[in-house]
């Protein structure tokens, strides 16, 4: 029931490419059922979850953070534990073996912020496939931490220069290339969206979370009141929500960026929203926040991650049906969010799971203190240290960054270094 009806989640989904991608996504689908239904390639599967990926990832009780608001017991599941520091490795490696198995040995993605190129880029490294990832020219100057990251695992990174240079592009630019050699690449998209069989795809890779959460609140005999999990494309959140889905409870909340406010251009609300609209873009059908010509909107948020003007088809039928409830988180809130559970848990949030944390923050005190609420923490915070220090505490901060300028500029051993290599 949660599969697709031949790509289409009520009426939204599809496959709306041009006609030289029909072919790949077809055999794409025909060979993801065939390996499902396989207990070899599931076996294989779950042996590198556990060896390489570190699952199963722990459910934490967040005791004093849930003493300190009052009312239901907030759990998260510690999905920045695994290998990489977030949920993408689950997607990336099963989509990976999946290729492997059809006898692909290339692998290309697209990817914003990086953190998808960079699973991408490990998966391919552990799986020893060879690896292109496309990044739009301005996010490898934002995102050098990630670009370092995927050149070590081994991943050409190919700044793309066309358009806006960014995410958007990079997607045709990936799509592009698939187009032009199917026979020996798979494309390994990002999140539960695009074109069918995507999203269920990587529905079925993330649903490891939920699988994992609902066995743990069980053997601990939790009465779960609802699940909380961010939503950029959707992708943790589907795989979280996954197993609950066709049962009645518990409340299933996906939580967007909610920016610097409610105007156009100051957020990516595409559920919760005023400026969101039904249309297709990139190959499938569901909100999105576009104008009256169907061109994407300017989006923000502090979390590079969120920050995307579409959201996965299934996800959007959820939340028109109303079985999946929608809400969103300020910056602000988020900032506040990753604090609080630093402080009182010892556990960094990254900035898009944050989100789902200050959720849990407003929702546990109307609750009682025999109730659960399991919160998704989709990855850990330290690649945000750029992001998170400037904004708590600034002065630091900058002469740090001045000392490692100075440092790399005078620091004669570090080009002698080079030079050695
Ligand atoms: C990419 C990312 C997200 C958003 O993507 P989804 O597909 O919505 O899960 C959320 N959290 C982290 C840590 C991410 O890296």
């Amino acid at each position: 029931m949660s599969f697709s009806d031949n790509g289409f989640f009520g009426q939204f989904g599809g496959k709306y490419v041009a006609e030289v991608l029909r072919r790949p996504l077809d055999e794409l689908e025909i060979a993801f059922k065939e390996a499902m239904a396989d207990p070899s390639f599931l076996e294989e599967l779950q042996q590198i979850q556990r060896d390489y990926i570190g699952r199963e990832t722990p459910l934490l009780h967040a005791e004093t953070a849930s003493k300190i608001l009052g009312g239901a017991q907030i759990y998260i599941k510690l999905e920045g534990l695994a290998n990489t520091g977030a949920h993408k490795i689950n997607n990336a490696i099963g989509q990976c073996l999946l290729a492997k198995r059809m006898g692909k040995k290339r692998i290309i993605a697209e990817t914003g912020a990086g953190q998808h190129g960079v699973a991408t880029a490990a998966a391919c490294a552990k799986l020893g496939l060879d690896c292109t990832v496309y990044m739009g020219e301005v996010d490898v100057r934002r995102q050098q931490p990630n670009v370092a990251a995927m050149e070590l695992y081994g991943a050409k990174v190919h700044s793309v220069t066309s358009g806006s240079r960014t995410l958007k592009d990079a997607v045709n630019e990936a799509m592009r290339d698939w187009a032009a050699n199917p026979d020996t690449t798979h494309y390994v998209l990002g999140s539960a969206l695009g074109p069918a069989p995507f999203p269920d795809i990587v529905r079925e890779f993330q649903s490891v979370i939920g699988k994992e959460v609902k066995r743990q609140a069980e053997e601990r005999h939790l009465d779960v009141e609802a699940l909380i999990a961010c939503v950029g494309g959707g992708s943790n959140s589907i795989g979280f929500f996954s197993p609950f889905i066709d049962e009645p409870g518990p409340r299933l909340i996906g939580v967007e960026a909610g920016g610097i406010g409610p105007g156009i251009g100051e957020n990516a609300s595409r559920m919760t929203g005023n400026a969101s609209r039904d249309g297709i873009l990139q190959g499938y059908k569901s909100r999105f926040l576009i104008d009256e010509d169907g061109q994407a909107l300017s989006t923000r948020s502090i979390s590079a991650g969120l920050d995307y003007c579409g959201i996965g088809p299934q996800l959007a039928a959820l939340g028109k049906s109303g079985r999946v409830e929608f809400t969103s988180a300020l910056d602000k809130e988020a900032l506040e969010a990753v604090k609080f559970f630093a402080k009182n848990e010892g556990v960094l949030f990254a900035l898009e799971s944050a989100h789902a944390g200050a959720e849990a923050i407003k929702l546990a005190p109307t609750l009682s203190p025999e109730k659960a609420i399991i919160v998704n923490m989709s990855g850990r915070g330290d690649k945000d240290v750029f992001i998170t220090s400037p904004v708590f505490r600034p002065e630091k901060w900058l002469d740090f960054l001045h000392a490692e300028i100075e440092r790399l500029e005078s620091d004669k051993d570090i080009h002698e270094a080079k030079i050695m290599e």
